[in-house]
């Protein structure tokens, strides 16, 4: 699929479930949080479903993000059926980890390839704010569950915040001194209207740069990652930043996404969706919209320093 400034669509982030284990600051509000009916969720034939069109339209690379994918029952089975598809490449998925080392075997062997990690601060009480009740040591024993079975190279997604974690720049660094794991700081998006969501603890990136002028950059391999990549000299891991805010990645953007209760929103960073589930009896007309849909892809988001989204879900980095 092509859009109308001739970038290839062929990444899809699905959205298993709007539902979450943690309430992180900067994501979602502590109480109150709307949750989506269970019957208008799509099953996961009706996603199988959709995969296996996009699939034949060029979608070769899929993400299982939400909410947190792995609050939904059964998710590996979600991974086995779009395993079966020859042309999807790759599928990856984004946690908060929590729920991790208890599915990591299942989920290698269903044909999940690698998992993308957030985790904001390596300190118990500091991650337990953050989340509004996370247990730090449950994502630790996530991530030496997925090195153990091979869910690698392990990316740990950093939300810098100002005030908040930016004393912990260095203690994540230093984990890729002597492991191959890549720590992708993101500059916290300014979303809802409180707290760490607000633009007092935004950061750029920049900040870490300017800590490491050491730091090498190295050649991009995938041109549409959002990451740019560092690396410390002996260092065994990378540094990876992702910067929105401070430099907009659009150009070479090729995802689009498919929220859980099956809307297909061409821009991450938009409130403008289009519903997928009644096209689904329509083969024809479903091809038609989601060409159409894909088409209509905006040259870029709109999201800049001070300007705040209305809706709490955001997603970037994977
Ligand atoms: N629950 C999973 C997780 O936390 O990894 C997957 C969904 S979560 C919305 C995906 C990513 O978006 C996480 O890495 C999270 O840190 C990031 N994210 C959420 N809100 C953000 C914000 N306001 N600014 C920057 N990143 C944000
Ligand atoms: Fe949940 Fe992920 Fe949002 Fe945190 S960032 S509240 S873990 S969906």
């Amino acid at each position: 699929m092509i859009d109308q400034f001739g970038r290839t669509i062929n990444y899809l982030r699905i959205s298993v479930t709007d539902r979450c284990n943690l309430r992180c600051q900067y994501c979602m509000p502590e109480e109150g949080v709307e949750k989506k009916k269970h019957r208008d969720i799509l099953s996961f034939e009706e996603i199988d479903a959709l995969v296996s069109k996009m699939a034949e339209m060029g979608v070769n690379k899929i993400r299982i993000t939400g909410g947190e994918p792995l609050v939904r029952k059964n998710l590996t089975q979600l991974i086995s059926m779009i395993n079966r598809h020859e042309s999807i490449r790759e599928i990856t998925m984004t946690t908060n980890g929590i729920y991790l080392a208890e599915h990591a075997d299942a989920l290698k062997s269903a044909g999940l390839k690698r998992v993308n990690i957030s985790l904001d601060s390596l300190k118990p009480d500091r991650y337990q704010a953050i989340t509004r009740g996370g247990d730090l040591s449950m994502v630790l024993k996530g991530i030496e569950a997925a090195k153990r079975v091979g869910l690698t190279p392990i990316k740990i997604n950093v939300v810098l915040m100002k005030g908040i974690n930016d004393d912990e720049i260095d203690d994540f660094v230093t984990l890729t001194k002597d492991e191959p794991i890549e720590v992708r700081f993101i500059e916290l998006m300014p979303v809802g209207e409180d707290g760490h969501g607000s633009t007092q603890h935004y950061l750029s990136n920049t900040t870490v740069l300017d800590k490491y002028p050491n730091m090498k950059c190295l050649p991009k391999k995938d041109p549409s990652s959002p990451a740019t990549y560092y690396q410390l000299p002996e260092y065994v891991g990378k540094v990876g930043l992702i910067s929105p805010i401070s430099g907009k990645f659009c150009e070479m953007c090729n995802r689009v996404r498919l929220s859980a209760d099956g809307f297909l929103k061409y821009c991450l960073h938009s409130n403008e969706e289009i519903a997928l589930k009644p096209l689904l009896k329509d083969e024809a007309l479903l091809e038609h919209t989601l060409r159409r849909t894909v088409f209509m892809k905006p040259e870029e988001h709109q999201i800049d320093e001070g300007q705040f989204l209305n809706k709490h879900m955001v997603q970037i980095g994977g």
